[in-house]
């Protein structure tokens, strides 16, 4: 059964319809002596989804050839009836948990019906909307525009590339206000470049002089069912059982793409140790899409059926240097089941302008971090010791990380809202993104060892895996969930009060209040700090050569700059603040490696670290009176404990 006919005869009416598109009637604070507010026209409502069918078949074609220039052309041919219609963009985009959608990039959109031109209006409140009035008589209306993709990656990332393409359907295209996406039909095709091929889980009726048209889908699969595509590519199945499962791979070179078969085997085993993890599966098939590319923008974005997953061009060729981008595929894999399949409630909602709220992202990301680092453990696409070396950098982190101290775990669900994930100065301070992800990963490992301590090892967060996200074998249809909801499945698990477990964790703040760590110590390891990193321990913490965060509090950049000043640290309590120049250390030319040995030098002793340091055209000489060596953080086995970390990275037999 196709994925939209399961949606919408099963799960319409659980998709969120409230309005929150509708224009309210906004006071307007204004001397009431003065001219009421004039608009060019009488601006309409914008309909509130409803779980209507929208008649017809939206004809879809999209030209993806013009690589030169970076614009792809879009034509849709829509069914209509006389009278009001408003379009719209998509604005809230599923996995962005924010309202992203780059309509600035929308342009030259032009209406026509029955061989007329027909304007439109924008909405004055909701820029995304646009309000048509279509002609008597008019059955149908063409709406042609282009999506101008970007050079580089300065503000959006670039999706067109001399050999490669990442088509996002959500980004160029625009929807009928009025219904929900799984309530509309669209007729989708792609014209690629000669030569091209491409990997996606929508359905191919037919790939002809380069244009794939795929068979008629609602809305919401389509979103959900991007397309990698580009000249070099190459699909090999890695479903050991039902051949079910594809690496969609393209790269920048034909001599990237080269995968062992070793490096198959191990992504075979990811698919078959998610299916011991779960015990079920939600999707008919599912794509890897994965680009070898320093060209694409880089991601790593979830979909039901499938991935968008950007890796180094030498992912292959160089396995060893790659170790920190081969959690990605665990990752987002997990998400086909925690994420899409299992969606928190307040997420799923009807169409892309319905406003999304995210309070349960640290189970959507902050679990599918925790699944994605097993997983790649468990299927060898990491060694358990570098999975251990990874888990360390988190725990140090979080170690020192001050911003509890005036926001919780809980509220930085909420930071994709503020403004997608800006990047901080001040990280350790203002928190953001990477908590729901890493800290409440934490978390998670202290729900999963308390849960195998409490049951004597004989139950593990694995049984919850089971029961809330493998329920129900073969259903695609997304389940919407909540709070209490994750509380009975732990307790189903094992009784505890799971409430006061999460809430004291998420609710955390003020002076007192501390990283999630208790997991560590259950697990049979205490966290350290080293000078002296192992080469494995390295590789892992790639930015190792350049971080100070555990020693003088910062990080240097590439170019000698200081950055990420750790709050309360000792180039805070220096004054000094981002956009520091590192000139010299000592007496020597600044360097990372002058900066390392400096360091080193000052260890145990009475010398002191100078730095001359200059931000525009100011500089300064600060005195480091600091002399406790390099340090950087490193999980340390606990003789004599059960070493259960080891048991949750293993493979599972069955
Ligand atoms: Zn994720």
């Amino acid at each position: 059964m196709s994925v939209s006919r399961l949606l919408l005869s099963a799960c319409a009416a659980s998709f969120i319809l409230a309005a929150g598109v509708a224009n309210a009637q906004t006071p307007v604070l204004t001397d009431p002596r003065a001219a009421p507010l004039a608009l060019p026209r009488a601006q309409p409502d914008i309909p509130a989804p409803t779980i209507a069918v929208y008649p017809g078949v939206i004809r879809y074609e999209v030209d993806a050839t013009d690589l030169d220039r970076r614009i792809v052309n879009v034509r849709q041919t829509i069914p209509v009836t006389p009278g009001p219609l408003t379009l719209l963009y998509p604005k809230f985009l599923p996995g962005n948990h924010a309202d992203t959608g780059p309509i600035q990039l929308l342009s030259g959109v032009t209406v026509t019906g029955g061989g007329q031109r027909v304007e439109w209006l924008r909405d004055t409140l909701d820029p995304y909307a646009f309000h048509i009035d279509v002609p008597q008589g008019v059955t149908e209306i063409v709406v042609e525009f282009q999506w101008l993709t970007q050079p580089d990656n300065t503000v959006w990332r670039v999706t067109m590339t001399p050999a490669m393409l990442n088509m996002q359907w959500e980004k160029a295209l625009l929807y009928p206000a009025g219904y929900a996406s799984i309530g509309i039909t669209f007729a989708a095709s792609l014209k690629l470049p000669e030569g091209w091929n491409y990997g996606t889980s929508l359905t191919t009726q037919t790939f002809e002089d380069g244009v794939a048209t795929f068979a008629p889908t609602d809305l919401y699969t389509l979103v959900d069912s991007p397309v990698f595509a580009g000249a070099h590519y190459r699909r090999i199945n890695i479903d050991a059982a039902h051949d079910a499962a594809h690496l969609n791979i393209v790269a920048d070179k034909v001599s990237d793409l080269v995968p062992t078969p070793d490096q198959i085997a191990l992504h075979t085993a990811l698919v078959t140790q998610t299916d011991r993890l779960f015990g079920a599966r939600h999707y008919d098939r599912y794509e890897f899409l994965l680009g070898l590319t320093n060209e694409l923008g880089s991601i790593g974005l979830e979909h039901h059926r499938s991935s968008e997953n950007v890796v180094a061009p030498d992912y292959f060729t160089a396995w060893e240097r790659n170790v920190g981008s081969r959690y990605l595929l665990a990752h987002e894999f997990t998400h086909s089941w925690n994420g899409k399949f299992m969606r928190p409630a307040d997420e799923l909602t009807a169409n892309y302008n319905v406003p999304t709220q995210n309070t349960l992202l640290w189970v959507y990301e902050g679990q599918t971090e925790y699944w994605g680092d097993v997983l790649a453990a468990r299927s060898g696409l990491r060694s358990k010791e570098e999975a251990i070396a990874d888990l360390a950098t988190t725990a140090g982190f979080y170690d020192n990380q001050p911003g509890r101290e005036w926001r919780a775990l809980q509220d930085t669900d909420n930071h994709n809202m503020l403004g997608y994930r800006v990047p901080g100065l001040w990280t350790s301070w203002m928190r953001g993104t990477g908590d729901y992800y890493r800290e409440a990963q934490l978390m998670w490992l202290d729900a999963d060892t308390l849960i195998r301590e409490g049951t004597r090892d004989r139950k593990s967060l694995d049984d919850f895996a089971r029961a809330f996200f493998g329920r129900e074998d073969g259903v695609v249809t997304p389940h919407g969930y909540t709070f209490e909801d994750v509380v009975a499945a732990l307790n189903g698990v094992y009784p505890h009060d799971w409430t006061t477990f999460l809430r004291s964790r998420l609710d955390a703040v003020g002076p007192d209040a501390a990283a999630p760590l208790d997991g560590i110590a259950r697990a049979g390891y205490r966290l350290t700090y080293t000078d002296a990193l192992s080469p494995l321990e390295k590789r892992v913490q790639s930015g190792w050569a350049n971080d100070f965060q555990y020693s003088l509090g910062f990080t240097l950049t590439a170019a000698n700059r200081l950055s990420d000043i750790l709050w309360g640290g000792p180039a805070y309590a220096a004054r000094i603040g981002a956009g520091w120049d590192l000139v010299a250390v000592n007496d020597v030319v600044g360097s990372a490696e002058a900066l390392r040995n400096a360091v080193t030098d000052a260890k145990g002793t009475d010398k002191p670290i100078v730095l001359l340091l200059k931000s525009g055209s100011r500089f300064r000489t600060v005195t480091f009176d600091y002399h406790a060596g390099l340090r950087y953080p490193r999980l340390e086995r606990v003789e004599g404990t059960r070493d259960r970390l080891s048991e949750i990275l293993t493979a599972r037999r069955r």
